[in-house]
């Protein structure tokens, strides 16, 4: 599961609806409107980049405001019933807009479509395509057909395809920091997950055009990469062995971590999501080995219980998570750790739950996603163990959750509090126009006055002098 928090948080629906829109090439463009909707994690933010550069390249443009649009794309999350439930409601909204401008084509992406395929036609009458993550090559074709008066559907899963050789168009970029998808798909079966039905095996995608794609983004101004899979510790590519020589060595998620840190010094380097049976002492040495690889790991851990865990197939233990932890406190003293919780997985005790709890205890995450369990159809989990915890149970124990993790949040800020931090200026803070925001190492974000000597982009050293409950504050120092 791809969650990486930043200011804006990941793959929880607080996140959603965003239209995406970048600075548009008149020459390139031949009228048609295209709006994009995204839903979800980065994974599915960082796919809607790359299904803009394969329609501007056809001569689209994109536009922030639907009602304008000739093609109107959700790309959607099927994590949770709440998130299929909201595309459903927004589909509503876009009912007039259609009646008002018969020709518009309306289409859904991303993860819902692959689970419900052309079953999602029956289901919204107003939908003409239905495309699924590795389809988005044949979208000029599918348009065409539904302009010719067809419904068109394409969720062929690959275990090829990852879009290599197609660079992004950045959306809604603040130009300081961007995201480059490295895999694709999951290969693990954690029993409460539909990303291995919705998102395919997992592939590596080709290093070399992984650092390509980083040293392009810093020639571009960039100061930021955070390199995305649903779990970055099993990349692992293999070149194909050239004139019958023999294959070179495979280059493992360590390894690619370097090259893109060697990139160049002033690009730093944020990744997620990480596994805790395949994060290894290899990796974490080399976080600490680089300056511009961030001191922050999200290593979810879903649930504080070895019996839970095995339930949910997390292939992982409680005191193999513990050591992992261990490790990075070891080799990374000053890391910054988050996490995901899900509360109220079937047949789990209050004992079991305990359990949870005092595992928050033991890590003290920086901060942590948290839901309460929700049966996705057609899950391992969904097909085995009973929903048998009662609503009210689960959203008790999400509470208990989410009020240890507050205090914990606090606590892990107040220790950043005296400190100078080095910061990547992102903007100006949303509750000032006086004041700059960017996040330190640990992706803890960083309030401070403007300073016009610096501008977004720039790095500064920032000394926090106090706190919120979720934003450091302080002034720059020299
Ligand atoms: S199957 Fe497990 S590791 Fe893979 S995306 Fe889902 S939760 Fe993450």
């Amino acid at each position: 599961m791809v969650e990486i928090p930043t200011s804006t948080k990941q793959h929880d629906e607080s996140r959603q609806g965003e239209a995406l829109l970048l600075e548009q090439d008149p020459k390139k463009s031949d009228g048609r409107k295209l709006y994009i909707e995204s839903y979800g994690c980065q994974m599915n933010f960082s796919d809607s980049e790359i299904v803009a550069s394969i329609l501007v390249d056809k001569g689209f443009e994109t536009t922030r405001d639907y009602r304008e649009a000739d093609v109107v794309f959700i790309n959607t999350c099927s994590i949770r019933e709440n998130a299929e439930q909201r595309v459903r409601n927004r589909l509503k909204e876009f009912e007039s807009a259609k009646a008002k401008n018969p020709g518009m084509v309306v289409g859904v992406l991303g993860c819902m479509a692959e689970r419900l395929k052309s079953k999602f036609l029956e289901e919204e009458k107003l939908v003409d395509v239905v495309v699924g993550p590795d389809a988005y090559r044949d979208l000029p074709n599918l348009i065409e057909q539904v302009d010719e008066g067809a419904r068109a559907v394409n969720v062929l899963l690959s275990r090829e395809e990852t879009y290599a050789d197609i660079s992004p168009v950045r959306l809604n970029s603040n130009g300081v920091t961007a995201f480059i998808s490295i895999m694709r798909g999951c290969d693990n079966m954690c029993s409460f997950c539909v990303v291995p039905f919705t998102r395919g095996r997992e592939r590596s995608r080709d290093p070399q055009s992984i650092v390509k794609e980083a040293q392009d983004l810093f020639m571009a101004g960039y100061r930021e990469v955070t390199l995305l899979g649903q779990n970055v510790d099993s990349y692992k590519y293999a070149a194909p062995a050239t004139d019958g020589g023999e294959p070179e060595p495979a280059i493992n998620f360590a390894r690619l971590l370097e090259m893109v840190a060697q990139v160049n010094p002033l690009l730093r380097v944020r990744f997620s999501t990480s596994h805790p049976k395949d994060i290894t002492d290899e990796v974490l040495h080399t976080i600490a080995r680089y300056e511009n690889i961030c001191k922050y790991i999200h290593l979810p851990v879903q649930s504080g219980n070895s019996r839970v865990l095995e339930l949910m197939n997390r292939t992982y233990d409680r005191e193999w998570y513990m050591e992992r932890v261990d490790a990075i406190r070891r080799i990374i003293p000053e890391c910054g750790i988050s996490t995901d919780v899900i509360t109220g997985f079937c047949s789990e005790t209050e004992e079991e739950h305990r359990d949870t709890l005092a595992m928050m205890d033991y890590v003290k995450y920086d901060y942590a996603y948290m839901f309460a369990y929700s049966e996705r159809p057609g899950t391992l989990a969904a097909k085995r163990y009973a929903d048998d915890i009662p609503e009210e149970v689960k959203k008790r124990r999400l509470t208990e959750v989410v009020d240890k993790q507050r205090e914990h949040s606090l606590g892990r800020l107040q220790t950043y509090v005296g400190k100078v931090h080095k910061v990547l200026i992102e903007g100006l803070s949303k509750r000032s126009d006086q004041d700059y925001c960017g996040r330190n190492d640990q992706n803890s974000m960083v309030v401070f006055p403007a300073d016009t000597r610096y501008k977004v982009g720039d790095y500064v050293n920032v000394y926090t002098d106090r706190c919120t409950s979720a934003t450091l504050i302080g002034r720059i120092v020299d």
